[in-house]
């Protein structure tokens, strides 16, 4: 078959789970690979056709400048025909912090924020307030992360029970555990009392205390007191 130099030819393509394919990949025009994950689109694009004109390109390099570049091993293929000079761009997925957007990664975030800074209103000239990222832009309530986590409260209580009988859910707070010992007998609270009994201020000392260190505690308080910040009686977690 007379070589068609409008495309590029691959022949005994095998490299990972490729089964000794051969095609053509038209020039000049947009051509997509798809398939179900696992049919071998990277192996063919990334890891044959890119590896092989990687490999090409770095070999016409000195041997100096070689050794500094990155290596591709040998695709796994009979033969590659009319291989066009590449541009890779890696399948790599972003970072997954949540600070991290379309804008930022792609750099358009940073000049809208220039346009705003400049032709805003009020105008204010520091790109900066135009930033979620900067504490002078970010939105104080979601410090610029657009959702607010917070504890649902209700979800760690059965107000239906008293103290004694486990009205605290969350895990470590069993009756009779360390941390519950901690509240139930830091002196404020009828153990015996449901919570849907407590009065505000009761349910605010459950729930909302600074942390501190109550000055009336039952014996059994400080009892089970056994790591270090407790037995120092600087700070203790209530
Ligand atoms: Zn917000």
């Amino acid at each position: 078959m007379k070589a068609n130099n409008r495309a590029i030819k691959i022949s005994g393509a095998r490299q990972n789970n490729l089964k000794n394919i051969s095609l053509e990949i038209p020039k000049g025009q947009i051509v997509v690979f798809t398939g179900v994950s696992g049919s071998g689109k990277s192996s063919l694009v990334f890891e044959t056709i890119g590896a092989e004109a990687q490999r090409q390109i770095n070999e016409t390099q000195n041997s100096f400048t070689r050794n500094r570049l990155s290596h591709f091993g040998v695709a796994d293929v009979d033969k590659i025909e009319h291989l066009n000079v590449p541009v890779i761009i890696s399948q790599k997925r972003m970072g997954g912090n949540a600070r991290s957007t379309v804008g930022t990664a792609t750099d358009i975030y940073a000049s809208l924020r220039l346009l705003f800074s400049r032709i805003g209103t009020p105008f204010v000239g520091y790109s900066s307030i135009f930033s979620f990222n900067h504490p002078q832009g970010m939105c104080p309530r979601c410090e610029g992360l657009g959702i607010v986590s917070s504890i649902n409260t209700e979800a760690l209580l059965d107000r239906n029970k008293s103290l004694n009988e486990g009205a605290i859910l969350f895990p470590t707070f069993q009756p009779g555990g360390y941390r519950w010992i901690r509240y139930a007998h830091s002196g404020y609270f009828d153990r015996d009392k449901k919570l849907k009994d407590f009065s505000k201020k009761e349910l605010a000392l459950l729930l909302n205390a600074e942390e501190h260190r109550p000055p009336h505690p039952d014996k059994s308080w400080g009892k089970q007191c056994n790591t270090l910040v407790c037995s120092q009686g600087s700070k203790t977690i209530f």
